[in-house]
């Protein structure tokens, strides 16, 4: 560093460069603050003359170019009148209890945006712990005071954040996209939580929820807040029942002659799949035979397309009559899953009709998932639930 000097990338007013060193292909630079500026308090920003000490510490800078930029800042500690205590000086070049400055803080948190904390940390020189706690700081700035105005309709489901045994609860502002709150586990305590941070006029606001048919959420919904119009998902209520079907299939299975059983081999694929999503012609045609043979086969298909058509009506009346006919043929088949997936559909009756009125789903959340999977390798997993959270709100944040 002999001849070129540092001081032009310096945009610091309140402190002096008093040498410049190359050390091991580091650049170590030792400052000092202005004397001609009286040193200030940086909790409240008064000035101070009652210095009670000197003390030095090194800091990280942003890198020049390739090279380390290490600061080795003198600074004060000073009587605060108005604080009345001891306080450290700000000199606009790193808040306290930082190891780098203000400035590399910033560009490490953006860093964090579109890498892994570990690939900012290696990229910049500086250790892990210091790059996280610095990107969570910066998020607990901007995204850590919730806001939960103007929220009239939601979305609410659950994200398996470890195969099948942790949760996650997931709220999501329908209208906007936003993720407005995440909490652990999926009980009716976990949503109670979220609803106890709304204001009595947040809560009336709301109007709709897309959910589940999942009881925990439902009892913490009924309690929290009664008037709000529960919504169940087109897309959970087929899954269940592609169960049904799965178990149907199998009774059948079991009952058929040895002749016969050919026809099922493989079938389980086809008959969850889309009739339309099937491609190869031999899969159509050995769905077709199947479909001929059993007639209990065929019946709950036809049920599964039936069952969709529940979720297209916006008169409740009409919606009502096609349920209540969906059950009676369902009855029909005598086929125990069919029939107890029929009560199930009577019991969330009320959720599936509020379709009518609120045309909503859980869909939304499906994006989400996948992108809380990104969020979760780069945040380095959800060890920290309060910042794998913030990475969850900046993501969604509009
Ligand atoms: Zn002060």
């Amino acid at each position: 560093m002999s001849n070129l000097s540092i001081a032009p990338y310096f945009p610091f007013r309140r402190i002096r460069i008093t040498n410049e060193t190359l050390i091991q292909g580091a650049a170590h630079i030792e400052v000092t603050p202005d004397r001609r500026f009286h040193p200030i308090c940086h909790l409240c920003g008064q000035q101070s003359s009652s210095i009670h000490s000197w003390t030095e510490r090194p800091v990280r800078d942003l890198n020049l170019a390739s090279t380390r930029v290490w600061l080795f800042c003198q600074y004060r500690k000073i009587f605060c009148l108005h604080c009345q205590r001891i306080v450290t000086e700000d000199l606009g070049l790193f808040p306290p209890f930082f190891r780098v400055t203000l400035r590399l803080a910033q560009y490490l948190h953006e860093l964090c945006k579109v890498m892994t904390v570990k690939e900012a940390a290696q990229h910049v020189g500086v250790d892990w712990k210091t790059v996280k706690n610095i990107d969570k700081l910066f998020l607990e700035q901007e995204y850590g005071q919730p806001n939960y105005d103007g929220l009239r309709i939601l979305a609410i489901d659950e994200i398996s954040i470890r195969k099948g045994h942790r949760y996650l609860t997931v709220v999501l502002d329908y209208l906007t996209g936003r993720v407005v709150w995440i909490g652990k586990q999926r009980k009716a305590r976990t949503l109670s939580r979220f609803f106890n941070q709304l204001t009595a006029a947040q809560r009336k606001a709301l109007e709709a929820i897309a959910m589940d048919m999942w009881d925990p959420y439902i009892k913490a919904v009924q309690k929290k807040v009664p008037h709000v119009k529960i919504v169940f998902d087109l897309f959970h209520v087929v899954a269940q029942f592609s169960k049904v079907i799965d178990q149907v299939r199998n009774s059948e299975y079991r009952k058929a002659s040895q002749e016969d059983k050919a026809v099922f081999k493989g079938a389980k694929y086809l008959l969850l799949k889309n009739r339309s999503h099937l491609r190869r012609k031999k899969d159509r045609q050995q769905l077709e035979e199947l479909l001929k043979l059993n007639e209990v086969i065929n019946s709950v298909l036809i049920l599964k397309e039936k069952l969709k058509h529940i979720w297209s009506y916006r008169s409740r009346t009409w919606a009502n009559k096609t349920l209540d006919e969906w059950c009676a043929l369902a009855r029909a088949l005598n086929d125990r899953a069919a029939s107890k997936f029929a009560q199930t559909l009577e019991r969330y009756r009320y959720g599936i009709l509020n379709h009518c009125e609120y045309s909503i789903h859980t869909g939304k959340l499906e994006g989400v998932n996948n992108k809380i999977k990104v969020i979760k390798r780069k945040a380095y997993g959800f060890h920290d639930l309060r910042y794998f959270s913030l990475k969850i709100f900046q993501a969604f944040a509009n």
